[in-house]
């Protein structure tokens, strides 16, 4: 089984997502954690990769699919898994369906993610992330509960690079013009799901169970 998140930067896919794996029992595999992995450890990949993040631009599409071909046949996908962040481009669809029979996995559904873009902007550049375990905040949606220490570890929370407002400009620009056509795409293998979410976090969720409980 596999689960797409699909939806503009900041309209929440990563704060749904961790709702959605430990609910369904998937893997998680979002391919801007893994690049902002390989970022921070200066590997091969990374070295590569980061122009491309620091200016909102999307990693070369050789470089993306070869992390998700190794990742899905890892043995915690045997059960399923949710793609946030992949594919972003029509050819990452493309070779995405290439490589499913080797995996021996389906797309199950595609949620679409919609957010009004004014708020976009407003979750970006108030999002805060643990540097230790990754967890996610918003200075004014999703305060933690002492100032800047993440809740669940205790660790320090930091303002991604790329969550300052010219590079935000730049991402919504990306996703309009590369990502967005891959709604038609799913339309036309009729596995659109789309969620609404301007809501409140509980709210959205509900709204993603609806359609994920069918399965
Ligand atoms: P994405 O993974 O799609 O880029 P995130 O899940 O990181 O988005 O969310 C972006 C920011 O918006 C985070 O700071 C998060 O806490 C906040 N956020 C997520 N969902 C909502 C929501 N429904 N309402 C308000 N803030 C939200
Ligand atoms: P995200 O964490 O999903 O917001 O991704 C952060 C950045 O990582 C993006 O702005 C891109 O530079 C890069 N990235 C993540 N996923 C992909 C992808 N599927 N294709 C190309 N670049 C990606």
């Amino acid at each position: 089984m596999l689960i797409i998140l699909l939806g503009p930067p900041g309209a929440g896919k990563g704060t749904q997502a961790d709702r959605i794996v430990k609910n369904f029992n998937l893997a998680y595999i979002s391919t801007g954690d893994i690049l902002r992995k390989a970022v921070k450890e200066e590997s091969a990949l990374g070295r590569k990769a980061r122009e491309y993040m620091d200016q909102g631009q999307l990693v070369p599409d050789n470089l993306v699919v070869e992390i998700v071909r190794e990742r899905l046949v890892e043995p915690d996908c045997a059960n399923g898994a949710l793609l946030d962040g992949f594919p972003r481009t029509v050819d990452q669809a493309v070779f995405l369906e290439k490589v499913l029979p080797e995996t021996k996995a389906t797309i199950d559904r595609v949620l679409l993610i919609e957010v009004e873009e004014n708020e976009l902007i407003e979750r970006l550049t108030g999002r805060r992330v643990c540097c230790d375990c990754g967890a996610n905040y918003h200075v004014k949606y999703k305060s933690p509960k002492v100032r800047n220490v993440c809740d669940q570890c205790g660790g320090d929370l930091y303002q991604r690079d790329d969550d300052s407002l010219a590079t935000v400009t730049e991402r919504l620009e990306v996703y309009k013009k590369q990502t967005e056509p891959l709604i038609k795409f799913y339309q036309e293998r009729d596995l659109l799901y789309t969620i609404d979410g301007n809501k409140d976090i509980e709210d959205v969720y509900e709204q993603i169970n609806d359609v994920l409980k069918e399965l």
